[in-house]
C-alpha cells in the first residue's frame, strides 16, 4: 500500500532585493515579476524614494521584492535619507539582485554594490536589464567582467519592460527563499498602505508631466482617505512644492496640468486595485518642506541629521 504525504508542503519566505544605480529599470523589474504595478516607474532619477516591497507566490513559496532607490553620491539631506534607505534594503534581506542598466554598463552606483559585496559577502545574483537597447557584442562582455568578479550565483538578462527573461528569475529567486512562515496574507501583493500607494500614483505622474527640479521638489500628504459604502475610495491628497511658480506650472493654463495628473493617477489606481476611486488634488506652497522632518514621514523615511 502507497504511503502519501498528506501533511501541507513546507512552507519558505524570503526577503530579495533589488539594488543598483538610479534609473537602472529596478521598480520596472518588481512590477514585472508581480505581474501588476505595485512600485512607480519614470525615466527620471530617483523615482522610487521609500522602500516599496512587492508580494509574489510561488507555489509554497512567498518572495517579498524589495525595491530601493537608487544608489548614488547625496548631496542635499533628501538626497541622503534616498540613498540610506537603499542600503538598508542591502544590509536587511535575504538576497541581493544588483540590477544593472546593460546599455549603461558598470558606472557609479552599480560600482558601490559590487565594492559592499566584496566587503560583505551576501548571496547576489546580478540581472542585466534592457537588453532590447543592446547588441550581443557588448551584452557579452559585460556579463563576462560580472561573473568575473565571482561575486555573483547567476547572471540573467532579462528586458523587464517586455518581460523578456523575467520568469527565469522568479524562478531562481524562489529556490533562494529560507525555510519559515509567510510575512503577508497570500493575497496581498503589496507591503504599502493603500494611502501610501495611493500617494505614490500622484507623485509618478507628477515626475512624467514635470520637468528639471520640479518633481523633486514635491511631496504628496493625503488629507483625508474613507471607504464609501459602495467600496469606492475617497481620497484628497495635498502636493507639496517650494515655491510659487512650482504651483503655478503643476495646475497648468486653467487646472489644466492638474486635471491630468489627477485622472491618470486615479486610473492607474483603479486598475491596480480594481475598484473605484475618487481622487481630489490640491498644492500647496511650502518653501522648507525638505527641512521638515514631518515630511520625511510622510515619505516613509527617516530624517538625516
Ligand atoms: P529604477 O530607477 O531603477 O527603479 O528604474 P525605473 O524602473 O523607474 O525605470 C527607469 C526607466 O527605464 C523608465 O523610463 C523605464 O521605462 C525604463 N526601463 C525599465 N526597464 C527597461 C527595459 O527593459 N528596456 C527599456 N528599453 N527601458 C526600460
Ligand atoms: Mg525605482
Amino acid at each position: 500500500m502507497s504511503t502519501h504525504n498528506t501533511n501541507p508542503p513546507e512552507t519558505r519566505c524570503g526577503f530579495i532585493a533589488l539594488v543598483g544605480a538610479p534609473n537602472v529599470g529596478k521598480s520596472t523589474m518588481v512590477n514585472a515579476m508581480i505581474g501588476q504595478k505595485v512600485t512607480i516607474v519614470s525615466p527620471k532619477p530617483q523615482t522610487t524614494r521609500a522602500i516599496m516591497m512587492g508580494i509574489k507566490m510561488a507555489g509554497p513559496t512567498q518572495l517579498i521584492f524589495v525595491d530601493t532607490p537608487g544608489i548614488f553620491k547625496p548631496r542635499q539631506r533628501l538626497e541622503r535619507a534616498i540613498v540610506k534607505e537603499a542600503w538598508r534594503g542591502f544590509y536587511e534581506v535575504d538576497y541581493v539582485a544588483l540590477v544593472v542598466d546593460g546599455s549603461k554598463g558598470i558606472c557609479g552606483g552599480t560600482r558601490h554594490v559590487i565594492e559592499a559585496l566584496q566587503k560583505e559577502k551576501r548571496p547576489a545574483c546580478v540581472i542585466i536589464n534592457k537588453v532590447d537597447l543592446i547588441k550581443a557584442s557588448v551584452l557579452l562582455p559585460l556579463s563576462q567582467e560580472l561573473y568575473d568578479t565571482k561575486l555573483f550565483e547567476q547572471v540573467f538578462m532579462v528586458s523587464a519592460i517586455h518581460g523578456d527573461g523575467v520568469q527565469d528569475v522568479v524562478n531562481f529567486l524562489s529556490t533562494k527563499a529560507p525555510t519559515g512562515p509567510w510575512q503577508y496574507p497570500e493575497n496581498d501583493f503589496s507591503s504599502a498602505p493603500i494611502q501610501f500607494l495611493a500617494a505614490e500614483m500622484t507623485r509618478e505622474q507628477i515626475y512624467l508631466e514635470t520637468e528639471q527640479e520640479l518633481p523633486y521638489s514635491t511631496c504628496i500628504e493625503t488629507e483625508e482617505f474613507e471607504e464609501k459604502a459602495d467600496g469606492s475610495l475617497l481620497i484628497r491628497q495635498v502636493i507639496y512644492v517650494l515655491r510659487d511658480a512650482q504651483k503655478k506650472i503643476i495646475i497648468g493654463k486653467h487646472g489644466s496640468k492638474i486635471k491630468h495628473i489627477s485622472e491618470t493617477a486615479r486610473k492607474e489606481l483603479e486598475s491596480t486595485l480594481n475598484r473605484k476611486v475618487h481622487l481630489f488634488l490640491h498644492v500647496k506652497v511650502k518653501d522648507n518642506w525638505t527641512e521638515r522632518p514631518e515630511h520625511y514621514d510622510m515619505m516613509q523615511l527617516d530624517f538625516p541629521k
